[in-house]
């Protein structure tokens, strides 16, 4: 409250996706009442608080927290507990369960999710909003997300390699340095070549959800569902070659 941040969540637990059911139960119950009185303290009016959803993967758990939470009337809704060490397949069949409980009017947002892929899905389940380190972590770690797919730079094959890193990306990083570059200054363990990878895989996340939002605004998000599991799909991978 004190720092002024735009949205505040209130505490929860997130008790890991192999907890047995009395833990995530027993979690989930001190969430709410985390939620209620973190509800009761909020104190400004230019500030929004979000409840969190938790729960794990149980469907009654999950409910019971997003009901009870709901009668709260926070201004937004986040699911959390998920992005745990859960299949993708039940963390989407979480959310399918979760979505319809959740305000329509109201933003949610999933939290420490995810991969190009995740993020999609979630979109499609009507998230609005995610969290996560993988653009930036991985960028240190060498690893790039691209239109075609994840490239390791690390990769000997681009030791000699002139192309940047996503030819159908107009970031900085692919306007002015080439994957041989790139893979130097990583294996020399230069702070620059995390600095670039970084800023291109950044620019490659609000470059997708910028064109997400604007397929939906379009009313043709479902084609863009299509067509980005199609080029993820027929060239896993192949960020790696082509
Ligand atoms: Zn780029």
């Amino acid at each position: 409250m004190n720092l002024g941040a735009d949205i505040v969540m209130a505490f929860d637990e997130c008790p890991p996706s192999t907890a047995p059911r009395e833990a995530v139960k027993a979690a989930t119950e001190r969430t709410t009442r985390w939620a209620r009185r973190s509800r009761e303290a909020h104190r400004r009016t230019d500030q929004w608080l979000f409840g969190i959803v938790q729960g794990g993967v149980l469907p009654d758990l999950r409910e019971k927290s997003a009901r009870d939470l709901v009668a709260m009337d926070f201004p937004g809704y986040a699911v959390g507990g998920l992005a745990v060490g859960e299949e993708r397949t039940t963390r989407e069949e979480v959310l399918d369960h979760v979505e319809p409980l959740l305000p329509r009017g109201k933003p949610r947002y999933l939290m420490g999710v995810g991969t190009p892929e995740d993020i999609l899905e979630g979109v499609a389940r009507g998230v609005d909003m995610f969290d996560c380190v993988l653009p930036t972590r991985n960028g240190r770690n060498g690893q790039l997300f691209t239109s075609r797919g994840r490239l390791s730079i690390r990769n000997a094959r681009y030791r000699d390699d002139p192309r940047p890193p996503d030819p159908d990306c107009a970031c900085y990083t692919c306007r002015t340095a080439s994957r041989a570059y790139l893979r130097h200054l990583h294996m020399a363990g230069e702070i620059t070549g995390a600095t670039l990878l970084t800023i291109h895989n950044l620019a490659h996340y609000l470059d997708t959800l910028r064109r997400m939002r604007q397929s939906i605004l379009l009313g043709r998000f479902e084609e863009f569902r299509t067509e980005m599991r199609r080029s993820l799909t027929a060239s896993a991978g192949e960020g790696e070659g082509s």
